[in-house]
């Protein structure tokens, strides 16, 4: 995937009337987010801003990625973007000066309205069965939104694979030394993007160069039933006992491919039987991890 003049020869391109005058930026970071909407041409139309024939003013990033991995690109890559807000990592500070903007099409986190019942933070109701029917989902807590779980759709794979392509793509052109979400760098605490759906470590793994303190880190299984296989990829054998590993079980990773970590069982969710999983190795979609520790 080719990147010339700071643009992607292969996606669209119009420039978003939403980027600083004049400045050029040398990005070392890519910053991922979500829409938090359901119509990737309505994000793009509104970071583009007037260019988008919408009002808004206020944000921008470089580049819109659909449902069906349909990708715009609205800002060159040497060009500042507004999309990380107050920011810091790494001993930056006011990152929008030194990183790519990825705003990945989701709908974000859904709150619990009853039985089978969501409701997204614009107030449009999904039932479970049409979220299911939309791509899927976890449901997972987030201390930042308030005690409870939530329903945080799951990306596609037309998506995850795009975005591989264009941070390898983007890994080669620029010095980019991380790649960070917008909830970890931003200072007021308020964000949440792209969220537990979003498998952030597959893309660090890019870099070569895996979070620090990985290995002793904590995770725990975000699916009701996760199937616990005997390789990394869809179909392959499960590991029987357990097969599948219940909500809440808690695992140690011990190796990881794009997309399948490799791990350890070290404790299952209270009340439930340990089935023979305790200490069993085996893999698991990184879709359905959270890290807790
Ligand atoms: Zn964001």
């Amino acid at each position: 995937m080719a990147i010339k003049n700071h643009r992607f020869e292969e996606f669209w391109y119009g420039t978003s009337s939403n980027l600083s005058r004049s400045v050029r930026i040398d990005p070392t970071l890519i910053v991922m987010h979500y829409t938090t909407g359901w119509s990737g041409a309505g994000a793009r139309d509104w970071l583009m801003g007037r260019a988008g024939g919408t009002g808004n003013t206020g944000t921008s990033a470089h580049l819109v990625v659909d449902r069906d991995g349909t990708t715009w690109q609205i800002a060159p890559f040497n060009r500042r973007a507004w999309h990380a807000g107050p920011s810091h990592h790494g001993g930056l500070s006011g990152l929008n000066s030194h990183a790519v903007g990825i705003e990945i099409l989701n709908p974000g986190y859904l709150k619990p309205l009853g039985p089978d019942l969501w409701v997204d933070g614009y107030g449009h109701r999904r039932t479970t069965a049409e979220l299911e029917d939309y791509g899927g989902f976890l449901t997972a807590p987030h201390g930042r939104i308030g005690p409870g779980s939530f329903a945080w759709p799951l990306y596609t794979p037309e998506q995850l694979t795009v975005l591989r392509r264009i941070t390898s793509a983007l890994i080669d052109s620029y010095a980019i030394t991380d790649i960070v979400s917008h909830e970890e760098i931003d200072t007021r605490g308020w964000k949440t993007d792209p969220g537990p759906a979003f498998p952030l470590e597959t893309f660090r793994d890019l870099l070569g160069q895996a979070d620090e303190g990985e290995e002793d880190a904590v995770w725990e299984t975000t699916a009701s039933r996760l199937n616990f296989r005997g390789e990394g990829r869809i179909g392959a054998e499960l590991v029987d006992p357990p097969g599948q590993l219940l909500r809440g079980t808690r695992v140690k990773v011990l190796s990881r491919v794009p997309d399948w970590a490799f791990v350890e069982v070290l404790a299952v969710p209270e009340g439930a039987e340990a089935g023979g999983a305790l200490g069993v190795t085996g893999w698991i979609s990184t879709r359905y991890m959270l890290r807790i520790a």
